[in-house]
């Protein structure tokens, strides 16, 4: 039966790049023998302009049936009136809650080539190959909230199987890679940490006794991520942690447009998307690097369809075309020469075809 894969371009650059990794996908497809099915949905601006809701029941059906999704981005001007009733983020919130993606992946491996992109001295991202694996759908972010005029809190909450279910895709990932995992918490101070910590000793011991396990503080995390960062190679840790050091370790490459992540639920169905937003001061003009997208395709073939081959031939074809030299605008060394959105689809195809 054919792969049913969700493409939802979205706003701003997004149907720009989605366009671009929608061609690698049919080359993938066409050159390997797999049968996809590639359907396009609304989602975001898009979608409140055409049926007023950010993510229309169509687009919900969708995401449900797919394997995979391959989501552009969200958002613009147009939709940011602050007393809008629909906006285009909440599309986004409400595909990740109706695909139960819990477990958020991004690679971090800067590419040799553009170590001059990166605020870091080269010699300090050499050998740079992490995965930072957050916790999405927990914690602090979905508790209770409460607000009076003088005082506010907000609950911080987690279960035994909410940690586990995620430590576990951390485990999973390790053993394909370097076997190391470091659990960030704040157990010095917060309840819901210690439970983490515990649990975590407790499920790397019994079901990934070769992976070796450090736990590490958060605000120490922060530091070793930018002092040792080729120590690293997974890091797991809870939804705001998560946020804040995945943005981190992703400027570790100093070009967003580069970047690709993978959320995944626990049928390993997953939801793609590059880490940028949509980029209302680029949109429209075919300069945005489609590469954070592409890379994201690849993530898609290897984790949602177990197509490890052809998940690393799309790798390689991005890298290729840096190591040649073709550069977008965000990513071009001072005077060089610049290509457009479609040329650089057009080159990473040309190299997957090769
Ligand atoms: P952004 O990521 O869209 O842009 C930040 C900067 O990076 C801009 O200068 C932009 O031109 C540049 N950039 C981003 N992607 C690029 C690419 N592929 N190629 C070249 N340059 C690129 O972040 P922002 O400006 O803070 O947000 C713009 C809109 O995107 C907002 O409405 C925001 O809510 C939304 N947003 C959506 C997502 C998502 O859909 N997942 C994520 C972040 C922001």
């Amino acid at each position: 039966m054919a792969a049913l894969i969700g493409i939802l371009p979205g706003d701003g650059i997004g149907p720009e790049v989605t366009a671009q990794a929608r061609r690698v996908l049919e080359a993938v497809g066409s050159a390997g023998g797999h049968a996809f099915e590639l359907r396009e949905g609304l989602i975001g601006g898009a979608a409140i302009d055409a049926t007023g809701k950010a993510f229309p029941e169509a687009t919900r059906q969708l995401a449900l049936q797919a394997d995979a999704v391959l989501l552009g981005a969200v958002g613009g001007p147009k939709w940011s009136d602050p007393a809008a009733r629909e906006r285009p983020e909440q599309g986004l919130l409400d595909l990740r809650a109706a695909m139960g993606v819990y477990a958020n992946l991004r690679p971090v491996r800067p590419h040799p080539a553009l170590a001059d992109a990166s605020p870091l001295k080269a010699e300090r991202i050499a050998g740079v190959d992490i995965l930072v694996i957050r916790e999405l759908t927990g914690g602090i972010y979905f508790g209770r909230k409460q607000r009076d005029a003088d005082s506010a809190s907000d609950l911080c909450s987690y279960t035994r199987p909410e940690i586990e279910r995620v430590l576990r895709v951390a485990g999973q990932m390790a053993v394909r890679r370097r076997g190391r995992v470091a659990s960030v918490d704040k157990a010095n101070v917060l309840e819901t940490s210690r439970l983490w910590r515990s649990v975590a000793s407790e499920l790397f011991a019994r079901e990934f006794p070769t992976v070796q396990l450090e736990h590490l503080l958060v605000d120490a995390a922060a530091m070793h991520l930018l002092s040792r960062p080729a120590d690293f190679d997974v890091i797991v840790t809870e939804n705001m942690f998560g946020d804040i050091l995945t943005d981190e370790a992703s400027m570790l490459t100093g070009s967003i447009g580069m970047l690709p992540s993978a959320s995944l639920n626990a049928e390993s169905r997953g939801l793609y998307e590059p880490i940028h937003g949509s980029a209302p001061d680029i949109a429209g003009q075919g300069i945005a690097n489609p590469c954070g997208t592409i890379l994201s395709v690849a993530m898609l073939l290897r984790h949602s369809l177990g197509l490890e081959t052809e998940a690393a031939r799309v790798e390689q074809a991005v890298s290729a075309v840096l190591d040649a030299g073709l550069r977008t605008r965000d990513i071009a060394a001072g005077g060089s020469q610049t290509i457009g959105t479609a040329q650089m689809g057009e080159a990473v195809l040309a190299r997957l075809r090769a």
